[in-house]
């Protein structure tokens, strides 16, 4: 039976100790810390897990050099700790990368005091990364030639973390956490409405994609619900000292404008003094951010972001041809969640920008309703620790925090995964070895898990070949998606399990035979018809290319077989 299934089942007429709505990095990190405690939890989500704002950040694990323009000290000191701790926590997940600055001559800070900005954010960060540089305008010339440095008068590079591959598969990871720890867990389950029944709550969820309706109970609910808490609150009638505003951003996936892969970030001063990166993302290039108010969570790219953010790449890159809205591979919107107090004064008022990014967690002890309010994928670790901590004083007795329900395996077992890969040559058999060996990447994505992977390209080699083009996912990473990932819908696995979706255009995506191939092993030959039409947006969109192309041989079937039962 279909992951999926076996937790709605568990979930319908349940009894939890918890229940969370929302499975976006607030929630997930919930559902691992509870779960990895011993609570017994279940989370829901009414779309995929993290398809709102987690899957709309810029992948950035940083400190916040910016807020250091506002002198937010205490701030950018936390953000730290949670960077370095998650750096360590996720070595191959999250790496170390500079932020290259080149600054203008006219910018609102000289290369001195830029440099003396990265030794303070250096030092407020504790050294936990490598030392930031001055440089000169030589210097950048030489180092990224793809930085037109007429009007430069030099530069900074200080350093912070980047998420490989992308935010919502680092989201899925504390999913999967907290599933392997016990939790019930279902994307596509919609909380419809909830009510107190003596010391108990019974809500009435919905299976989006049956349309089917059902209910649980829990003694205590977590309200992650992203930019919807205060909506969710307020269905039943709780009133809170937080609320939360909307700040849009936008990014655009371009091809690569940067002459290494994946080197490092490039940080510029846009028209309005503010900052704005070109950050790696396999073979592209994704630029942004912008940081406007809004006043509803949904959110569109329009044409005036497109026009600003390909207006100042091309005023501040040397690239053979400007960047035009054709070279637009994907495009990523999302709001940023901001806490402001509903008590005292308005705060909207205040400078837009300078409004603070950190979370709020307020509990309604009477109701026994935990809140998040804002974050960021940074800050997560401490979201889950203060969201137990505040579940504990609710009286759900939770198992002494050992730090286990997050991070990656110990090196002993990574150091033994390398060595079975060297032993195969997994890294030979790739057909792409320029981008990134075979071994860390799977490593990096799988973890453990990665050890079946290995026994089932041994079986059969083909397993090791690459799915659609060059989306960098191999036939085998598909079998486990199946079997692990909760792939409901293709677009979960093409946008957020995987990044392919945002790295391979649309014309390429259709022009791809390998497609009916991923779908028939992610839904079986009876489904993948169903989920192709969904995804193209009705049965004549699906390209005929896709069509007609070929299913799982029977080889690689029965090499799948060790990663996954049949369905
Ligand atoms: C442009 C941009 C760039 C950013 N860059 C960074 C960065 O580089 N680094 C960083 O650390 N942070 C960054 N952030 C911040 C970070 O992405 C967000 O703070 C974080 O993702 C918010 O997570 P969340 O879980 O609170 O919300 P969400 O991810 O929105 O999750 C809430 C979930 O609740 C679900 N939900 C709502 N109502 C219901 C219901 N009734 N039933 C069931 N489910 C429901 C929604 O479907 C949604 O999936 C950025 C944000 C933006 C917008």
């Amino acid at each position: 039976m279909p992951l999926r299934t076996t937790h709605i089942d568990r979930i319908r007429d349940g009894s939890f100790d918890t229940l969370i709505i929302g499975g976006g990095i607030n929630g997930a990190v919930t559902a691992a810390s509870l779960a990895g405690r011993g609570a017994n939890v279940a989370l829901v989500d009414r779309g995929d897990f993290a398809s709102f704002t987690s899957q709309a950040s810029s992948n950035l694990v940083w400190g916040g050099f910016k807020y250091l323009e506002n002198y937010e000290l205490w701030l950018v000191f936390k953000l730290c700790q949670s960077r370095n701790r998650l750096m360590r926590a996720y070595r191959a997940n999250i790496k170390q990368i500079g932020f290259y600055a080149a600054l203008d001559q006219k910018g609102p800070y000289k290369p001195w005091f830029a440099a003396l900005g990265a030794l303070s954010y250096w030092f407020v960060g504790q050294f936990g990364t490598k030392a930031p540089r001055l440089l000169s305008r030589d210097k950048i010339e030489t180092e990224e030639p793809a930085i037109n440095t007429k009007s430069v008068a030099g530069g900074i590079e200080y350093r912070d973390g980047i998420l490989i591959d992308n935010d919502a598969r680092f989201v899925f990871s504390f999913v999967r956490s907290a599933i392997e720890a016990g939790a019930a867990a279902a994307n596509y389950v919609e909380l419809v409405s909830a009510e107190r029944h003596g010391d108990r709550w019974v809500a009435r969820l919905r299976d989006v994609d049956t349309n089917e309706e059902f209910q649980t109970s829990a003694r205590t609910i977590v309200n992650a619900a992203g930019p919807f808490v205060d909506e969710t609150n307020r269905s039943w009638g709780l009133t809170t000292n937080h609320r939360i505003v909307y700040s849009k951003g936008i990014h655009l996936v371009v091809p690569r404008l940067t002459t290494r892969y994946h080197s490092k970030v490039l940080a510029f001063y846009d028209d309005t003094e503010r900052l704005f990166y070109v950050i790696p993302m396999g073979r592209r290039s994704v630029i942004g951010t912008t940081d406007t108010r809004v006043d509803t969570p949904f959110t569109e790219v329009d044409e005036d972001d497109i026009e600003f953010l390909l207006s100042q790449i091309n005023a501040r890159m040397d690239l053979d041809a400007p960047l035009t809205k054709d070279d637009i591979i994907a495009r990523r919107t999302g709001v940023r969640p901001l806490v402001v107090t509903t008590t005292g004064s308005d705060q909207t008022d205040v400078d837009w920008t300078k409004l603070s990014r950190k979370h709020a967690v307020e509990t309604d002890h009477r109701q026994r309703v935990v809140t998040i309010f804002g974050g960021k994928l940074t800050d997560c670790l401490n979201v889950g620790e203060e969201v137990a901590a505040e579940i504990e004083e609710l009286g759900i007795p939770l198992e002494k925090d050992l730090h286990n329900w997050y991070g990656e395996p110990a090196e002993v077992t990574k150091e033994e995964f390398f060595r079975q890969a060297r032993l195969m040559k997994l890294d030979r058999l790739r057909s792409k070895p320029e981008v990134e060996p075979l071994s860390d990447r799977l490593w990096r994505r799988y973890g453990r898990r990665a050890f079946a992977m290995l026994d089932a390209i041994r079986e059969e080699p083909a397993m090791a070949e690459d799915i659609i083009g060059s989306a960098d996912y191999i036939r085998v990473e598909l079998y486990e998606a199946a079997r692990s990932e909760m792939v409901t819908k293709l677009e979960d696995f093409m946008r957020r399990r995987s990044k392919i979706d945002l790295v391979v255009s649309d014309a390429d995506i259709a022009h791809s035979a390998g497609l009916r191939e991923v779908a028939e092993i992610l839904f079986g030959p009876d489904e993948a018809d169903r989920r192709l039409a969904e995804y193209f947006g009705g049965p004549d969109e699906v390209p005929e290319v896709v069509n007609a192309g070929p299913g799982p041989t029977q080889a690689a079937r029965s090499a799948g077989d060790f990663l996954i039962s049949p369905r």
